[in-house]
C-alpha cells in the first residue's frame, strides 16, 4: 500500500485516458438506460451501475472510495452527516430488540442518538467508562448485544480509546467494534491496523476541513464474519425478501456486504444522502488532509502547552500533553500527534469564562470544531445553558469549561489572543 499522504491526494478515483484528472460532478438525480430489462438488472442488485442518486451516484461513491483506500476498508459509503452514519453503522447490524455498548466518554450528539431515539426504537444502550476493568466490560455483554461502539478520540474531553482492548472483548463476545475515527482522521490512526471492524465519520469535521459541507462516511474492514455469528446477524445471512430473497454475505462476500446492505437497504428506505457537490467539497478537502493534521497538531500540542503553565487555567484536556490520563494511550495509537481539539477551564467559573470569551477577536465563537479556523465555545452558555450546575457536572462539562478547536492559523496569533483575553479577566 502507498503512504497514506499519497492515498490523500490520489486515492480512490483513478481516471483513464484523458478523463477529467480532478472527481467529475455528476449532478444528477438520473441515469438513463436504453431498455426497461438493463434496468430491471440493477434493481435487482444482479449488475451494479447508477439508476437513481438516492441509492449511489459516481462523485459520491469516488469519494468514498478514497476514503475506503485511506482507512485500508473494503467498501465505504457516504451519508448526509456524520450523524446519519452513526445511526446507519449500528442499525444496519442491531435492529428493534438488540443491545449496544458504548464509551461513556463520547460526542454529545451520539449520545442522545443511543439514549434517546434509539431507545424509542427499541434499542437499547449499555455505557461504559474507557478505564472500566475487563470484568465490568465483560458484565455489559447480553445475549442481544450487536455490537460495541467508541471514539479513537472522545469529542470533547480528549479521551482515547484502547482499540485492541475494546476489539478484543467484542470478539470474544462474537459482536463487531465500531470506531468513530472523526478526531483522529486516518492520517493519525487507522482503526483497522489495531482490530476495529467498522470506521465511521464526521467528514464535516477535519475531512473537509474547511468548515464548508456536513456529511458523514462509514467503512468496513470486511474483516468480521457475519457467517460464524449467522443467527446475531440475520439481516446479513438470511435472505432479503425486499430482494427477491437475496442474501447479503453470500452474493457480495465478507467484502461487500456490511456496505451493500446499508446503500441498497437502509439508504434506499431512510434516504439520507450526501450530495454530489458535498462530496466534490470533501473530496478537495481530503487532498490536503495529511498537511493540515500536521499544522493542527503541531498548534494544538503548542496551545495545550501554553494553557497548562498559565496559572488562570484551572485544567487542560489534550491526550497528546505530558501527564494527561490518557498520554500512554496516544503515544501508542495516536505516535503523530492526535488533533486540534484542546479543552480547558477557566479558573473562577462561569462568569469569568464568559468574560474570556468576549475578549477574543482571533479565536471565533462557533459550534463547529475541526476545521482551518480556530474556532472555541462556552458550552454552559452555549450548547448546554438549559443544565444547572449540578447536571453540567455530571455530563463532564463544567461550568468553567471551555472547548478550543485549534486551526492552522499562525500559532504565536492564536496564542497571543488568548494570552491578551486571559490578561483581561
Ligand atoms: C460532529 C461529530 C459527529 C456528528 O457529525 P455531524 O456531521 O455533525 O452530523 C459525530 N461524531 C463526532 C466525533 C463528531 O465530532
Amino acid at each position: 500500500m502507498t503512504h497514506i499522504d499519497t492515498t490523500c491526494v490520489q486515492g480512490g478515483y483513478h481516471p483513464k485516458n484523458g478523463e477529467p484528472r480532478q472527481v467529475p460532478i455528476i449532478q444528477s438525480t438520473t441515469f438513463r438506460y436504453d431498455s426497461s430489462a438493463a434496468m430491471a438488472k440493477l434493481f435487482d442488485l444482479e449488475e451494479s451501475g447508477y439508476f437513481y442518486s438516492r441509492l449511489q451516484n459516481p462523485t459520491t461513491d469516488n469519494v468514498a472510495a478514497k476514503i475506503a483506500a485511506m482507512e485500508g476498508g473494503t467498501a465505504a459509503m457516504l451519508t448526509g452527516s456524520g450523524q446519519a452514519a452513526t445511526f446507519m453503522s449500528i442499525f444496519n447490524i442491531c435492529p428493534s430488540g438488540g443491545h449496544v455498548i458504548c464509551l461513556a466518554e463520547i460526542y454529545g450528539g451520539t449520545y442522545n442518538l443511543l439514549s434517546v431515539t434509539m431507545k424509542q426504537m427499541g434499542i437499547e444502550t449499555t455505557f461504559v467508562r474507557n478505564n472500566c476493568p475487563d470484568e465490568e466490560l465483560a458484565k455489559a455483554f447480553r445475549s442481544n448485544t450487536r455490537a460495541v461502539f467508541g471514539e479513537t478520540i472522545s469529542n470533547p474531553t480528549s479521551a482515547v480509546l484502547d482499540i485492541e482492548r475494546f476489539a478484543r472483548m467484542a470478539h470474544t463476545h462474537g459482536v463487531p467494534l465500531i470506531v468513530d475515527n472523526t478526531f483522529a482522521t486516518p492520517v493519525n490512526c487507522r482503526p483497522f491496523e489495531w482490530g476495529a471492524d467498522i470506521v465511521t465519520h464526521s467528514t464535516t469535521k477535519y475531512m473537509d476541513g474547511h468548515g464548508s459541507a456536513v456529511g458523514g462516511a462509514i467503512v468496513d474492514s470486511g474483516k468480521f464474519d457475519w457467517n460464524a455469528h449467522a443467527d446475531k446477524y440475520p439481516g446479513l445471512t438470511r435472505p432479503d425478501e425486499s430482494y427477491h430473497g437475496l442474501v447479503y454475505t453470500e452474493r457480495f462476500g465478507l467484502a461487500g456486504a456490511y456496505i451493500t446492505k446499508a446503500t441498497a437497504h437502509l439508504m434506499r428506505d431512510l434516504g439520507c444522502v450526501q450530495s454530489p457537490f458535498s462530496a466534490f467539497i470533501l473530496s478537495q478537502g481530503l487532498e490536503s488532509l495529511h498537511v493540515r493534521m500536521k499544522r493542527h497538531c503541531e498548534n494544538g500540542e503548542a496551545v495545550a502547552a501554553y494553557l497548562d503553565a498559565h496559572s488562570k487555567i484551572s485544567f487542560v484536556k489534550y491526550c497528546s500533553l505530558p501527564g494527561n490520563e490518557y498520554y500512554e494511550l496516544a503515544q501508542k495509537y495516536l505516535p503523530g500527534g492526535s488533533c486540534g481539539v484542546v479543552s480547558f477551564g477557566i479558573a473562577g467559573g462561569r462568569e469569568k469564562a464568559e468574560q474570556f470569551m468576549n475578549k477574543l477577536t482571533i479565536c471565533n465563537i462557533a459550534t463547529h470544531v475541526s476545521d482551518a479556523h480556530t474556532c472555541i465555545l462556552h458550552p454552559a452558555s452555549s450548547t448546554h445553558r438549559q443544565l444547572s450546575e449540578e447536571q453540567l457536572r455530571a455530563v463532564g462539562v463544567a461550568p468553567e469549561f471551555v472547548r478550543l478547536s485549534v486551526g492552522i492559523e499562525q500559532v504565536e496569533d492564536i496564542i497571543a489572543d488568548l494570552d491578551q483575553a486571559l490578561a483581561q479577566i
